[in-house]
């Protein structure tokens, strides 16, 4: 459908606003019982799929992708074709247990370490106490390791999510999720230990003014090499524009 996309350096987009993705995708793909790979892309995950071509592949694998990073949706602005907003990642992954919450969903997690896994555990249990957690394995096992999809396998969850980190967790369900029947599989990342209270979101006021990405970064400092990607990108972005 057009406008149903826009095109970011051969990432294709979803134009849709999270509500959107949540009650009208998301929702459907769940009525009807559909399995869906979902990624949430920022800058730093375009450009690693430019220089690593298996990684491209991945994402081409995806169902769709969300701009989850203001860059994104600026460089969709400089090539005037503006998406409708930026998806956060951790927002989205609120929304989906919110709604499987509200259905009683079948809900598996993978990945974060184990101590934080168990906090996170603990704080879904009180806020989604409707949701059926009907699992969950720490991340950190080898990729050839297959004792947790075959748990999947067994439970059969309506929704997983994965926090490997990228670009581990969609190699991960790229490569996992031709063996399971159902489920809708997200990337997720740090949400986990967001979730957990180990990491926090900026404060609604640094969201606003854009600058999310650099409250991560005073958390984090270690990151401050990543961050070089977001200039980086935009001047692709510009100079690929023709
Ligand atoms: N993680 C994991 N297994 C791994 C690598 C990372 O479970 O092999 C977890 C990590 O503990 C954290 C999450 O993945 O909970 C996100 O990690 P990171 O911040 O490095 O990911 P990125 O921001 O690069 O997506």
């Amino acid at each position: 459908m057009k406008n149903q996309y826009v095109q970011i350096l051969d990432i294709p987009f979803l134009n849709k606003t999270k509500n959107d993705v949540v009650n009208d995708v998301f929702h459907q793909y769940l009525k009807e019982g559909k399995k869906g790979f979902i990624v949430t892309a920022n800058p730093e995950i375009v450009m690693q799929a430019h220089k690593d071509r298996d990684f491209l592949y991945t994402l081409s694998k995806a169902d769709f992708i969300v701009p989850d990073g203001i860059g994104v949706v600026i460089a969709s602005k400089m090539k005037r074709e503006p998406l409708k907003e930026r998806v956060p990642g951790f927002e989205l992954m609120e929304d989906f247990l919110a709604l499987s919450n509200l259905h009683h969903l079948k809900v598996y997690i993978v990945g974060a370490k184990n101590e934080i896994l168990e906090s996170a555990v603990k704080n879904i249990r009180s806020k989604y106490p409707d949701l059926n957690l009907a699992g969950y394995h720490h991340g950190y096992f080898d990729d050839d390791d297959d004792t947790v999809i075959e748990e999947i396998q067994r439970v059969k969850p309506d929704l997983v999510l994965v926090a490997l980190g990228c670009p581990r967790q969609e190699n991960w369900i790229k490569q996992n999720m031709p063996k399971v029947e159902k489920g809708v599989f997200i990337g997720v990342g740090g949400s986990i230990d967001i979730l957990a209270g180990h990491l926090k979101r900026a404060p609604v006021f640094w969201q606003k003014i854009h600058l999310e990405w650099f409250y991560r970064l005073l958390q984090q400092p270690s990151r401050w090499k990543r961050m070089l990607v977001i200039p980086r990108f935009l001047i692709r972005v510009l100079t690929s524009r023709a």
